[in-house]
């Protein structure tokens, strides 16, 4: 999927996207300056005890871009690919996202490289716990957030948790729960908070829709990883009468003409996660291993086909939720569809960018698409804050209003949209236009001192 991180450097895609915004906004050379480093870049090795006795060491990493805005926010990633460039940019990624969103966070993203499928689940708790502690009060509940990203869950928030409260004194533990969001409900977290980024996706996908009388009924789209995002983007199509034609995840790519129906496909998948947590119980962690990962191959009626295919499947709409650099200069040119919505972190390298601008599919840049999962962090981290519990209905609505917002109060789609007219810009230009004004601005009223 993803090249490997000597071949590709995500963080390079990063600068160019930057360094391109602030020519066409004359962004302020000393902003510039500032916003084109990261604050801190933390490396930390750690044993982990494994379950045959021996030690393994680790390498974990947590990046803070910047903090101008508020605290540091951002996700933690366990994959075999994670790498300090691969860091870096998801964290400048997050500082951007909330500045879009006028949400009070800077940006931040840590991880570890390892394959969580190669380990117990027995290991994979100790493999979290000793990364918190190795992290120690570099993540804090008003310094440093992380939250969950490609292959965390609620489950490794609520680890973190537990081992960050008790590295706490004990009378300050009560006052710390919002150290990490996305954490079980019953463990602080937010109602809401699992469907977040793929409401936010359908949320802009439905805006789109309005702008460009384009009616979404009948409408087809596929999608790339059906994970957190993949999945939840696709259950909230269903609704408007979309067909999902093509799906792919780490088991394969896959076509299905006639359309897959993705709560069937949600419950394939959590009928293989039972068979595990069964297997778990009986301590047949080697069975697991053997079953490999859980996804959407063997579903009735998906076709498998190669990766070159599936990009090239006919569509309105590409919903790509799943690794880095997909659309580059040679897939840009295959895709046969009229949008591409970003669930994933810089799935479209520059060179994609232009392809995609040169023959007119329109992009909803990642920093604005996938942006529902910080807003709904923020508002799990208020809660906490105030020992409150919002209801469902409550939270959407509000994440609404700050990913897409109305003429009177408009959210962060509706600004992207105008910087782009404003510019004659893409949309992801125009999306980086909308968050560095924003820091230039609160730069310039703080100044730098001393
Ligand atoms: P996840 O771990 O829940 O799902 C990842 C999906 O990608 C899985 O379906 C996995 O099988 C698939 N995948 C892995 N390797 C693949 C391959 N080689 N080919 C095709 N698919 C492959 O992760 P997620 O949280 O859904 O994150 C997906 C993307 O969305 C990432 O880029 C992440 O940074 C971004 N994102 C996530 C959130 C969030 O709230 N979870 C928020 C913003 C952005």
């Amino acid at each position: 999927m993803a090249s490997s991180p000597k071949e590709y450097n995500v963080y390079k895609s990063v600068e160019r996207q930057f360094n391109k915004a602030a020519e066409k906004m004359g962004l302020d050379p000393d902003v510039r300056a500032i916003l084109s480093k990261t604050n801190t870049e933390t490396v930390v090795n750690f044993p982990v005890e494994m379950d045959n006795g021996e030690v393994r060491m680790f390498t974990g990493y947590r990046v803070q871009h910047n903090n101008v805005l508020g605290p540091y926010k951002g996700g933690l990633r366990f994959h075999p690919e994670v790498d300090i460039n691969e860091v870096r940019a998801l964290a400048s990624w997050m500082t951007w996202k909330s500045a879009i969103n006028e949400i009070p966070f800077g940006g931040a993203k840590g991880g570890i490289t390892f394959d969580p499928a190669e380990v117990s689940f027995r290991e994979l708790e100790h493999i979290s716990r000793r990364f918190t502690y190795a992290l120690g009060n570099v993540i804090g509940p008003e310094y440093d957030i992380p939250a969950p990203d490609v292959n965390t869950n609620a489950q490794i928030m609520a680890w973190i948790l537990d081992t960050y409260l008790l590295m706490q004194p004990t009378h300050e533990r009560a006052r710390c729960m919002h150290v990490v969001t996305g954490k079980p409900i019953e463990s602080g977290g937010s109602l809401g908070r699992d469907r977040a980024t793929g409401q936010g996706v359908v949320y802009c996908i439905e805006q789109w829709a309005t702008d460009n009388k384009f009616d979404l009924k009948g409408s087809t789209y596929f999608v790339q990883g059906f994970g957190n995002v993949g999945s939840w983007t696709a259950k909230l199509m269903k609704p408007h009468g979309a067909k999902m034609v093509a799906v792919a995840d780490a088991t394969g790519n896959f076509v299905c003409p006639d359309g897959a129906d993705p709560d069937e496909l949600i419950a394939y998948m959590d009928k293989q996660a039972r068979e595990r947590d069964e297997l778990r119980k009986a301590r047949q962690e080697d069975k697991i291993r053997a079953l490999g990962p859980i996804g959407v191959k063997g579903y009735p009626g998906l076709k498998e086909v190669d990766k070159a295919t599936f990009l090239a499947t006919k569509a309105d709409i590409f919903v790509p939720a799943a690794l880095e650099n997909q659309i580059t200069n040679e897939t840009a040119k295959t895709l046969n569809v009229r949008l591409v919505a970003e669930g994933a972190n810089g799935p479209t390298d520059p060179d994609g960018d232009e392809i995609l601008w040169s023959r007119k599919i329109d992009v909803i840049p990642d920093i604005l698409c996938n942006s529902g999962g910080v807003i709904v962090s923020y508002f799990e981290w208020l809660q906490n804050k105030r020992s409150e519990y919002w209801k469902v209905s409550d939270v959407v609505s509000k994440l609404k209003e700050k990913i897409v917002g109305d003429e009177q109060q408009p959210g962060g789609y509706l600004r992207v949209r105008d910087a782009a007219k404003e510019f004659n810009v893409d949309w992801r230009t125009a999306a980086y236009v909308v968050a560095l004004r924003r820091l230039e601005k609160v730069y310039k009223e703080r100044g730098i001192w001393p």
